[in-house]
């Protein structure tokens, strides 16, 4: 079987596509950024039918598929539950590696919150540590308006 393409020399170039754009993130999400930028205040949404707490908020219970329509403010201090260490660089990493990505089960929530580990080395960082939120100094309505997790002090 013989195809067109077969005598021609594959040719690949490297490019890069710069593609800007807006969401809108939502009436659950952008109550949940505001309350970190404008009052440091972690929240999260509880369903009324299973009574589990999702942070970060959801709008809708995965299980039971009703509203979430009960607000709660979570404790910024939780429970490391596990992670992992980017240590190669890639031009979508938030900072320079390398960075402790850690899943940490705040008191008060069902769930657990994708962030970032900071003031402790890669080698030191174990799962059940107790960690607290440190909130950015300039906070602009993102989820780095925590700008990491640090061991409690
Ligand atoms: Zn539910």
């Amino acid at each position: 079987m013989s195809d067109i393409f077969d005598n021609i020399e594959p040719m690949v170039h490297k490019s890069r596509i710069h593609v800007p754009y807006h969401w809108w993130a939502g009436e659950t999400a952008s109550r949940f950024l505001v309350s970190l930028r404008d009052d440091q205040k972690i929240l999260g949404t509880k369903c009324a039918e299973c009574g589990k707490t999702f942070v970060p908020p959801r709008k809708t219970c995965p299980t039971c598929f009703t509203l979430n329509e009960e607000w709660k403010e979570i404790s910024p201090r939780g429970t490391l539950v596990t992670y992992t260490v980017v240590r190669r660089h890639l031009a979508s990493l938030p900072k320079k590696p390398p960075i402790i990505y850690g899943l940490i089960h705040l008191e008060g929530a069902d769930t657990s919150l994708l962030h970032i580990i900071g003031e402790v080395k890669p080698e030191e960082v174990k799962i059940g540590m107790k960690l607290q939120a440190k909130f950015a100094v300039e906070r602009k309505g993102t989820i780095f308006d925590i700008e990491y997790f640090r061991p409690e002090k």
